[in-house]
């Protein structure tokens, strides 16, 4: 080890060519710290501040070459060292090294990572000391502490990036405007906003992107901030896309100046407000409001909808959209008029209002519904007690044309901050989703959207696009089940029941697809399908002289329409109208309203049978019935289920069943499926039954009518 002997304190000189004194004590004492590597590369003085620097002893240091030192293994110190982009320091690049093969003065940047586990950055300096022709020089490196302007440095390249991300992902249109106009850096937003790329319009100007009437308000605005005069401004402007569209932005433009005042660009931001701009000239045109109930209609809602997801995503909340659906409007409708109908919805509407408190937050939609923006919730939790509020709100006894009814509504919950926020126009749907679910937890419910119900939605949608084209490929066929004297076991009727034989998912129950048949408009077409499938049965099988009944849904009683229907059903295949029987829903009979009535009595005259299906499970009173061609009735499954168990039910079957008797009805028990179900609905009055026990509904097929009463 060169020029290195004696102890701490009296230490030898650092030691130049030829062992002459190079440089005295003062070297020990500078603030920087000092190196030198002889002509083989080996350190052999370090000083003080040196070691200090670099965290580590002068012995771990005097005497290693460049290897040992920058080493991934740096085993003696226990350091690390990195260059600026975080990476282990490569020897190569070290200046000592750069020097000592080149002969040139070189710098570089090092991290340290001291073994205490603390960090400097370090600027290091090296010169060649020529040591004489055709000798290999040594080096002398100097560093100093730099850690502040590096961490200073990397803090504005941060903030730079941060910026770049914000730009990147802003959900506004944001840019970066040179003083001229020229757009220097543009957001993927902006872009499409105006309906090109970003790489298109950088470089461009925003002058040429600018409806010419809106042009110079622009230009004379930017003006005043070079001038001085204002440091940023605000406006509604026309961008011009290139399919020659108009675009609607709220602009807001601040200048960027630097140290001295200067201005550098200009920092602007654009949000698409054309929507928002139709919705107040609608707004203006007084298009805007329900007129029944004063309140938003779906157009402003959607609009004030988007608003207030964007107001409560910039501030960090959350909000819900409720769907409140009247329930059991369609039977007011139907049984009191639309009139009665109108005078609920007002109602209702009105007693929403007074539940949220603010009436711009409840908008009217289609038909039953009603639409409650609740902002500032908490996240991921619907807000119960508004519900609740609405809830009691609504449910307060009320008159309409001298009846007293009592309303409910179902509600659907829409969360806005499911993992993928959703726009506003998903949160519409959504709630509305969410609300078909309510209303099938019966009156006054309420459901919370969830994916799965999406899912169903959209099994829905498949159902309903498929369905129509299912009946012309013939996937719709009927299944016959007897309904038997039980007296005697023998088949008197058959309830003819839809099934779907589907090409993917097998044979579809009509549990599945008539009430999305209904709900898309499509049981009227379902129901002439059937109908027809029913009679061309009933005429291939005329020497039986059986007779089939089918189901009809409350919606084909259309006016004067279905019974036409039904005849030419059973002209075309030459069957007889007593050999055809319809069952109808309770609802369908007990609101049956002028031209649905006309409806089943042109039915019944024609000689078709009309019974009522479900019996029990809903409000009808026998008292009405009478006042209906109606003139059998079956007795609802959940009864025959009980017969023999509960005492209630046995008292109910009995007495029905009598009454039936007594005035002359065709009486069926639904659903037997055992030998005692059997024997008590036999004991307690009924003469026909329907079920398992007797037979499955099966396809035509699989029918043996040889044996029939
Ligand atoms: P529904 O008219 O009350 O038909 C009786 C239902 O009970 C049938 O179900 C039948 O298969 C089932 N069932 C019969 N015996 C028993 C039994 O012993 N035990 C049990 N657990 N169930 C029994 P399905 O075929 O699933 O039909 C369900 C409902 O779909 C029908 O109820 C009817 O309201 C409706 N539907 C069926 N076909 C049509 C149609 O062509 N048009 C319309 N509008 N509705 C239909
Ligand atoms: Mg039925
Ligand atoms: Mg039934």
């Amino acid at each position: 080890m060169t020029g290195r002997e004696g102890t701490e304190g009296e230490r030898a000189p650092l030691v130049g060519h030829g062992g002459e004194p190079f440089l005295t004590g003062v070297v020990r004492w500078l603030q920087e710290g000092v190196v030198l590597h002889d002509a083989s590369g080996r350190i052999v003085e370090v000083t003080p501040a040196a070691c200090e620097l670099l965290g580590v002893p002068e012995e771990y240091l005097l005497g290693t070459i460049d290897d040992d030192v920058f080493g991934s293994e740096p085993v003696r110190t226990g350091w690390r060292l990195v260059d600026l982009e975080g990476e282990l320091f490569d020897p190569e690049q070290a200046p000592s090294s750069i020097t000592a093969r080149t002969g040139e003065p070189a710098t570089a940047v090092m991290g340290v990572h001291r073994p205490d586990g603390t960090q400097v950055w370090l600027g290091l300096f090296s010169v060649p000391i020529p040591v004489g022709d055709g000798e290999a020089p040594w080096v002398i490196s100097t560093f100093v502490d730099i850690t502040a302007r590096i961490e200073a440095e990397k803090r504005l390249s941060e903030s730079e990036q941060r910026f770049r991300l914000t730009l990147q992902h802003a959900p506004i249109g944001m840019a970066i405007v040179g003083l001229d106009g020229t757009y220097l850096e543009v957001n993927p937003e902006l872009a499409k906003m105006l309906g090109r790329t970003p790489q298109q319009l950088v470089g461009s100007t925003f002058q040429a992107v600018t409806h010419p009437d809106d042009l110079e308000g622009d230009l004379a605005l930017s003006q005043q901030v070079l001038d001085g005069r204002i440091d940023s401004f605000e406006m509604e402007k026309r961008f011009l896309t290139p399919d020659g569209s108009v675009v609607w932005g709220h602009l807001a433009v601040a200048v960027v100046r630097d140290p001295e005042g200067r201005p550098l660009h200009f920092v602007s931001q654009v949000e698409d407000i054309t929507e928002a701009r139709r919705a107040r000239e609608l707004l203006a045109e007084g298009v805007l409001f329900d007129p029944l109930t004063g309140l938003a209609n779906r157009v402003l809602t959607a609009d004030r909808l988007r608003q207030a997801v964007a107001r409560n995503r910039r501030a960090g909340r959350s909000l819900a959209l409720l769907c409140c659906g009247i329930d059991g409007l369609k039977r007011v409708n139907d049984s009191l008029g639309h009139a009665a109908g109108d005078a609920l919805i007002a109602t209702v509407g009105a007693r929403i209002v007074e539940a949220v408190g603010v009436a711009d937050r409840v908008g009217r939609g289609d038909g039953d519904e009603f639409f409650v923006v609740a902002e500032g919730i908490d996240r991921g939790v619907a807000p119960v007690e508004l519900i609740e509020r609405i809830n009691e709100a609504v449910s307060a006894p009320v008159e309409v044309l001298g009846h007293e009814l009592r309303p409910a509504v179902s509600i659907g919950v829409a969360l806005e901050d499911e993992p993928d926020p959703a726009p506003a126009a998903h949160l519409l749907h959504d709630a509305t989703t969410a609300l078909f679910e309510a209303k099938g937890q019966g009156r006054g419910g309420w459901a919370l959207f969830e994916r799965r119900i999406r899912a169903r939605a959209v099994q829905r949608l498949t159902i309903e696009s498929e369905l129509g084209p299912a009946m012309a490929n013939g996937e719709i066929e009927l299944h016959y089940q007897p309904i038997v004297d039980l007296d005697t076991r023998v088949p008197v009727a058959y309830e003819a029941l839809a099934r779907w034989r589907h090409p993917r998912h097998g044979l579809i129950m009509p549990a599945r697809f008539i009430p999305v048949a209904e709900e898309a408009g499509l049981i009227g077409d379902l129901g002439v399908h059937v109908l027809d499938l029913a009679c061309g049965f009933l005429g291939r099988h005329a020497e039986s002289g059986i007779q089939v009944f089918v189901n009809v849904s409350p919606s084909q009683l259309g006016p004067g329409f279905f019974p036409s229907v039904v005849a030419s059903a059973l002209g075309r295949h030459g069957v007889e109208p007593t050999r055809l029987g319809i069952e109808l829903t309770e609802s369908t009979v007990l609101h049956a309203t002028g031209s649905s009535y006309r409806a089943l009595q042109e039915l019944a005259e024609l000689g078709i049978d009309l019974v009522l299906d479900d019996f029990g499970t809903g409000y009808s009173a026998i008292a009405a019935l009478l006042a209906t061609p109606i003139r059998g009735i079956k007795l609802d499954r959940s009864f025959t289920s009980r017969v023999g168990v509960d005492p209630q039910a046995d008292l109910v079957t009995r007495a029905l069943g009598g009454m039936v008797e007594a005035l002359g009805f065709r009486g069926v028990a639904e659903g037997v499926e055992t030998e005692a179900q059997f024997a008590a609905v036999r004991e307690l009055g009924w003469r026909l039954g329907q079920g398992w026990l007797f037979g499955r509904p099966v396809p035509e097929g699989e029918l043996d009518l040889s044996d029939l009463g």
